[in-house]
């Protein structure tokens, strides 16, 4: 085996590239390994536009196993290690009308059966808890136009919360990936996976051709350096076309852009102010029943971030691997689009929560989903036919609350084992995730 730079390099260091990183180092200390960014620092990419949210009200297995063997290693993080994660329960509000409602009631049942803590709350008692909120719409012209849904049921999820994106990628992850000798080099591009025969060069044109067998040898930097290693893994996130596209290798992500907005006012202070569900005493983090629109609620500096909106008819935006090199790339623009929330989320939810009524937008911002559009899971695989190459991409809209079970399926992966521990000793096939056995159940929780 030819001197390689490194044994391992991951290509991306948004959250799931560091957690992929840290759990490979962890299981193998003598690996030389080094994590490679165009940004700056870690998590800079779309982690850090991340809402950030987790939750564990999902019905199916693989979105549950993903979602709380994470979310219960981070609270182990916080709670058993003394990092500071910003991790809180503030719990999950989401808001249905009775067809909704109907809809969902064997996921629910699905859901209390799993012992997800789940509490079903009925109008009167939403009208109660929150008396900002408007539940019925039956005589509103203007909301039936804007196609609402009364809001007749709630369903409130215990173990769901947020968490401070960047203090797990960089405060934990990273910094343990250090601690244990593996490197980091930032403001670095990787603008070209180079295929190699993996036997000797013959000098033959166009080498290596179909025959020969085929391997990454080497990664080409912006500044025009070669780093060389025996694995390279691709943890690129909406950015892992350009990359895997040359190579003929099609990842299933589809970049999708999100926005969100941000109210902050001190009108907003009594809304925030909520006693009756978490011990953060603030509402809940809710799911309108249109569109997903939902709000987050901030409260020590009397914010909303409002996500979600209508994606029908929104581009995916596909850029050309060729142009890497230019300096305007469509996936790094992160500014959000105001009149998305003044002729949209503002029409809506200011029905829903009339405390909205003309505050002005304080901010906004937008990051890319890389979305699977097959299933919205994570996709873990070495691509068929060239070694070296390994990728860990699509985490679509749940990437934070999935990380850390996909660093451990990507770990074990990367050592050819079948099955992942993931934290809490639950096992998980590596395979369900790739994309030659894939086998990921349906999700049916959804509004
Ligand atoms: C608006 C928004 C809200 C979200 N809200 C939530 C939420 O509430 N909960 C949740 O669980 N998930 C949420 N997500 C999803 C979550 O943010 C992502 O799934 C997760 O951050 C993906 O991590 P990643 O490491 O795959 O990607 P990224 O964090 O984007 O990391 C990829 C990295 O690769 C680097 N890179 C790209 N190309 C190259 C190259 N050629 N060379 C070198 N480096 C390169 C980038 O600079 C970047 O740092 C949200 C996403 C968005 C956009």
């Amino acid at each position: 085996m030819n001197k390689t730079d490194y044994d391992v390099v991951v290509i991306g260091a948004g959250l799931l590239g560091v957690a992929t990183a840290y759990h490979i180092k962890r299981n193998n200390e003598n690996l030389k390994m080094m994590i490679v960014d165009k940004a700056a620092s870690a998590g800079a990419g779309n982690t850090a536009q991340s809402a950030a949210m987790y939750r564990d009200t999902f019905s199916s297995e693989v979105n549950l196993q993903l979602s709380s063997t994470t979310v219960n290693f981070f609270k182990h993080v916080q709670n058993e290690m003394g990092v500071d994660l910003s991790l809180r329960d503030i719990t999950y509000l989401w808001l249905m009308d009775r067809q909704q409602f109907e809809k969902n009631k064997s996921a629910i049942e699905t859901m209390l059966e799993n012992k997800i803590r789940i509490e079903i709350l009925k109008k009167d008692d939403i009208k109660e808890k929150i008396p900002e909120l408007v539940t019925d719409f039956d005589d509103n012209s203007e909301a039936q136009m804007l196609g609402l849904r009364n809001i007749d049921f709630g369903i409130l999820g215990y173990d769901c919360g947020e968490l401070d994106a960047d203090k797990i990628t960089r405060d934990f992850y990273e910094t343990e990936f250090k601690k244990m000798g593996g490197e980091t080099r930032y403001s670095t591009q990787i603008t070209e996976l180079v295929l190699e025969p993996e036997e000797e060069k013959l000098g033959i044109p166009g080498e290596p051709v179909g025959w020969q067998k085929k391997k990454i040898g080497s990664a080409v930097t912006s500044d025009g350096k070669i780093i060389t290693s025996q694995t390279f893994i691709v943890a690129t996130g909406a950015w892992s076309n350009e990359l895997l596209l040359p190579l003929g290798i099609n990842s299933q992500v589809m970049p999708l852009k999100k926005y969100i907005f941000r109210v902050q006012h001190n009108r907003l202070s009594g809304f925030l102010d909520n006693e009756f569900f978490n011990e953060e005493k603030t509402t809940p983090f809710f799911i309108f029943p249109v569109h997903g629109i939902h709000v987050k609620p901030v409260k020590y500096n009397n914010s909303i971030w409002i996500g979600g909106g209508s994606v029908v008819g929104k581009p995916f935006i596909i850029t050309n691997p060729n142009k890497v090199k230019e300096e305007t790339n469509p996936l790094d623009d992160t500014e959000a689009n105001p009149r998305d929330y003044e002729f949209d989320r503002y029409l809506i939810l200011s029905e829903y929560l009339p405390i909205l009524k003309d505050l002005p937008l304080t901010n906004s911002w937008a990051g890319f989903y890389a979305m699977n559009t097959i299933d919205k899971n994570p996709v873990i695989f070495k691509p068929i036919g060239i070694k070296g190459l390994q990728v860990v991409t699509a985490g679509s809209g749940s990437g934070i609350m999935k990380a850390d079970a996909i660093g451990r399926i990507a770990e074990a992966l990367y050592q050819n084992k079948e099955v992942a521990e993931l934290y809490g000793g639950v096992s998980f096939k590596v395979s369900r995730l790739g994309l030659k056995n894939r086998d990921v159940d349906k999700e049916f929780f959804v509004i």
